[in-house]
């Protein structure tokens, strides 16, 4: 009998590496393979930067509460936000979708109206992309039966697959692995949001379900709400860096959590970290559904995922310059790798982070 190995007995990232550990570059012009957010390309002057990402109904958005304007926007957010994360500048997407028969026209006219919105508000380019129909619409045009009743709810459901071009100078790349001890560990925005605008969507679905005039109740909630359905991508904070002529010497996007993207620079820069819990940068409205949901605002800041914020280190000498940037958290330091990554509490206790990821 061939052997068979459940994906859940390495979990998301100890499978990448299985996957894509014993794959050596050949070609003179790879800088950087996989392992960061982006691919780096020598490209001559500049690096160009590659990334590629893919949403799944179902599993990263549910149709019945993601208006698909706001998901041509956000698929067009998270391809690009890996481009930012290398301190590189969006130029071009392309597209990919698997369609079944379920979706209309004038839906995925409304997907690629975001897709539009997002391009223009980045100065991203659509180069292209690829549109194939998924098994269902497959099988009942050929009249073939799909054998295995419970997988249909993926293979029918909608796929978006984006990639990313990108450009940076090849003096202002950052990596996950370029983090120095003493380092300074700064934020974008505010963490834990997106998650919790999450809860308040699948509350009110659970609340109108069977319902047919629903009337979900999002008032007082709008900022949450519009961190899960219109992210904005941190293309200003970019720019700004290089206006000031910072190069963070590490950067990750914030896609799987505080926790988790921090392990991934610690990992990458054999480095380990301290936050302080009480600089982590939590709106009030985050705070608020946290409390009527009975759940931590930290660790939905910890653990959520979702945010499209930047994590990024830059040297103790550049506190100032940092500082004077808008809506940047100076949240702790980078710390030697035998320390590993601890939150430090209000009462001085420490808490090891750990990593999520899916099983
Ligand atoms: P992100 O959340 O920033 O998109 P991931 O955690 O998904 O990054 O991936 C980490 C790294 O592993 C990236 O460099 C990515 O290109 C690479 N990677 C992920 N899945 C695959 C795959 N199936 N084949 C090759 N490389 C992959
Ligand atoms: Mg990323």
């Amino acid at each position: 009998m061939t052997k068979r190995t459940e994906i859940a007995e390495y979990g998301e990232f100890a499978l990448i590496d299985h996957l894509t550990g014993n794959f050596r570059a050949a070609d003179p012009s790879t800088v950087k393979g996989p392992g960061d957010d982006a691919a780096v390309i020598d490209a001559g002057e500049r690096y160009m930067l590659l990334s590629s990402d893919m949403l799944l109904e179902g599993i990263d958005f549910d149709l019945t509460s993601f208006p698909l304007k706001h998901l041509g926007y956000k698929a067009v957010v998270t391809g690009i936000g890996d481009i930012l994360a290398m301190n590189g500048i969006p130029r071009q997407i392309t597209v990919s979708i698997g369609v079944s028969a379920k979706i209309s026209v004038e839906q995925l006219e409304e997907f690629y109206s975001g897709i539009r919105a997002a391009c223009e508000e980045y100065g991203t380019d659509l180069a292209g992309g690829d549109t194939t129909a998924s098994v269902r619409a497959a099988c009942e045009e050929y009249g073939t039966d799909l054998a295995g009743g419970d997988t249909t709810a993926s293979v029918t459901g909608l796929a978006i697959a984006v990639s990313a071009v990108g450009t940076v100078e090849k003096d202002k790349i950052s990596y996950r692995s370029g983090a120095q001890t003493n380092d300074l560990i700064c934020i974008t925005g505010d963490l834990g949001a997106a998650y919790m605008g999450l809860h308040l969507l699948e509350r009110e679905k659970r609340a109108f379900r069977g319902n047919d005039n629903p009337h979900p109740e999002f008032g007082g909630y709008e900022y949450i709400l519009r961190r899960q359905l219109q992210p904005y991508a941190r293309l200003d904070v970019v720019k700004e860096l290089h206006e000031a002529g910072i190069v963070p010497t590490s950067m990750i996007d914030l896609s799987d959590g505080l926790a988790s993207d921090l392990l991934q620079i610690c990992k990458s820069s054999r480095c380990g970290a301290r936050i302080y819990l009480e600089k982590i940068p939590i709106a009030k409205e985050t705070h608020r559904m946290a409390e009527e949901l009975n759940a931590d605002p930290v660790v939905a800041a910890l653990n959520g995922g979702g945010d499209h914020e930047l994590l990024f280190t830059v040297p103790l000498s550049l506190r100032d310059k940092v500082a004077r940037l808008g809506g940047v958290d100076i949240i702790g330091h980078v710390t030697a790798e035998s320390t590993g990554a601890a939150l430090v509490t209000p009462d001085g206790g420490d808490i090891q982070l750990r990593a999520q990821g899916f099983k």
